[in-house]
């Protein structure tokens, strides 16, 4: 499972981000999640606490905000944001396009005790 995976990968992120900060747990966790990012959202949600179990992550409130696809046309020029997740611009159906906003997947903020 593709989400398990990358929920590990981030509490591992979560873990060493305590250890530099001199924390002992985590108590809520930010996520910024976007559109193409190819993550799923409720098997990750499902995935986060599996991985955190036994660590200092377990528990964790996780907040998951889900950021739109923003098309950027280098014909008409226009950033456009949409819901077909296809790499066509919207406003002139130019493929001259390159994504804004919507590959991300990163830890916005955090809570640590
Ligand atoms: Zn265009």
């Amino acid at each position: 499972m593709h989400e398990l995976s990358l929920a590990v990968d981030l509490v591992e992120q979560l873990v060493e981000v305590l250890e530099r900060e001199k924390a002992t747990k985590v108590l809520e966790i930010n996520v910024v999640m976007g559109a193409m990012s190819g993550v799923e959202r409720v098997p990750f949600e499902f995935a986060f606490p599996v991985a955190a179990e036994d660590t200092p992550v377990a528990g964790a409130i996780l907040n998951i905000e889900e950021v739109p696809l923003i098309l950027k046309c280098s014909d008409c020029n226009q950033e456009t944001e949409t819901d077909d997740l296809i790499m066509v611009c919207p406003k002139c159906n130019s493929v001259s396009v390159e994504i804004v906003q919507g590959k991300e997947f990163l830890i916005k903020s955090m809570e640590v005790q």
